[in-house]
């Protein structure tokens, strides 16, 4: 069941199942336009999920750093 799909960036991509990985870009190619929105969505969740970690991570080493400056 391979299809053909156009990727964002021109290239025709031979699709097995449901996504594959396109050869020019690196990008992954979905045959269903609506799971390509939800790896877009998935791909924000994951960026912000992350940043949150490192701005807590942060706040944290900071919070640590304040402490040991007030006993010195
Ligand atoms: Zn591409």
């Amino acid at each position: 069941m391979s299809e053909q799909v156009t990727c964002k960036c021109g290239n025709l991509v031979t699709v097995d199942g449901e996504r594959s990985w396109c050869t020019k870009c690196g990008q992954p190619v979905y045959t269903d336009p609506k799971k390509q929105r939800r790896h877009k969505w998935n791909s924000l969740y994951l960026t912000v999920l992350f940043i949150g970690t490192i701005t807590f991570l942060v706040y944290i080493y900071l919070e640590l750093v304040s402490k040991f400056w007030v006993v010195e």
